[in-house]
């Protein structure tokens, strides 16, 4: 009887040790550092990358044995998908598994900016006394507000799910391609939530808007000056989901102005963020900023890899 060969897959970025045990029951798998890296090309029957490049130039090397590229996380933009298919591999990736990191980091945001932590933290460390005599020093609290998500998918729905167990708050969505498993799923999780059909709607009805939808040209400056206009004067905005789709400029100069409350940015149109570039926002008394790191928490980095584990095991098994 001929004995099964295992498939043997390259993962071109670390994994931890259960990620590794759990990939060793289906195939035989090789990390950065085991071997040289190159002989992916020519080796591997499957590959796992997370923020790595797949270019043209890649594509053209790898030999016939590759069937499998399994990405770590959502977004394929930097590989040659095209290239890959044409040569017959075939590209998964891991959608909703960051949802709960990323929900919970936009959370957070909102409760920094909305309570005024980070700002009187940094005023207690500079050695300033607050008093609490003029008020209002601890901000405004999120119980019984409403939360406009621009982007009901995935993260936008786990952050809906979080404002309105945490707050009873209540939630307005802002999704024009919404697909029918997801608008079934906000019905059963909060039957009380509602849909709006435009921006123009859901900004000036919301105390804190969280963006949720990817960059496209379409969402490019999506909330400029105009819409930060259309929101309340107390409202926080929080972006977790691209640079670019909120339009920074504009975010500062209303931030100055005091046309909203403050902002919570995990995306910067240019990353990592540096502070020459974006010190009117990172700055900003009222903004609360963090590098993209959404995604970046230790629990899901893991989970991400083994379900691309999973998905390998699953593809090989046909
Ligand atoms: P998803 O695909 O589940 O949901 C996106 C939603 O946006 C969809 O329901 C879609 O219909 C909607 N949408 C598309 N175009 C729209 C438009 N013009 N107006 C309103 N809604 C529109 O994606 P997700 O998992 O919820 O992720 C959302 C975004 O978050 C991603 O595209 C990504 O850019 C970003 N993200 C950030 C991090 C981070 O680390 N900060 C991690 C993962 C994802």
């Amino acid at each position: 009887m001929p004995v099964a060969i295992r498939p043997h897959v390259f993962s071109l970025y670390p994994l931890d040790e259960e990620t590794i045990a759990l990939a060793e029951r289906s195939f035989r798998i090789t990390c950065p550092g085991d071997e040289g890296h190159e002989l992916w090309y020519t080796k591997a029957d499957g590959i796992m990358v997370r923020s790595q490049r797949v270019t043209p130039e890649d594509v053209a090397k790898i030999g016939p044995q590759l069937k499998f590229l399994g990405k770590h996380g959502v977004g394929v933009d930097a590989i040659d998908v095209k290239g890959l298919s044409a040569k017959g591999v075939v590209v998964t990736n891991t959608p909703g598994v960051n949802a709960t990191a990323v929900a919970e980091l936009a959370l957070t945001l909102a409760l920094a900016v909305a309570r005024n932590v980070p700002f009187i933290d940094r005023e207690i460390r500079a050695g300033k006394t607050i008093t609490k005599q003029a008020g209002g020093e601890g901000g405004m609290q999120l119980t019984g507000r409403t939360l406009g998500l621009i982007g009901g998918g995935n993260i936008g729905f786990t952050l809906g799910k979080m404002f309105h167990g945490a707050f009873g708050a209540k939630i307005i969505v802002y999704d024009p391609h919404l697909s029918p498993a997801m608008e079934s799923a906000w019905t059963a999780a909060i039957p009380s939530y509602r849909r709006v059909t435009s921006l123009d709607d859901l900004l000036p009805a919301s105390d804190v808007v969280s963006v949720h939808v990817p960059l496209f040209d379409s969402t490019r400056d999506m909330i400029g000056a105009r819409e930060l206009r259309l929101m309340k004067r107390s409202a926080v905005l929080i972006n977790t989901a691209r640079g670019g789709i909120v339009n920074e400029e504009a975010l500062a100069q209303a931030l100055d102005e005091g046309v909203i409350l403050g902002a919570g940015l995990d995306a910067f149109s240019t990353e990592p963020p540096t502070l020459a570039q974006f010190s009117s926002l990172i700055n900003h008394p009222r903004v609360v900023s963090t590098p993209h790191i959404g995604a970046a928490s230790l629990d899901v980095i893991s989970q991400t890899a083994k379900s691309v584990v999973e998905h390998l095991r699953d593809a090989f098994a046909g």
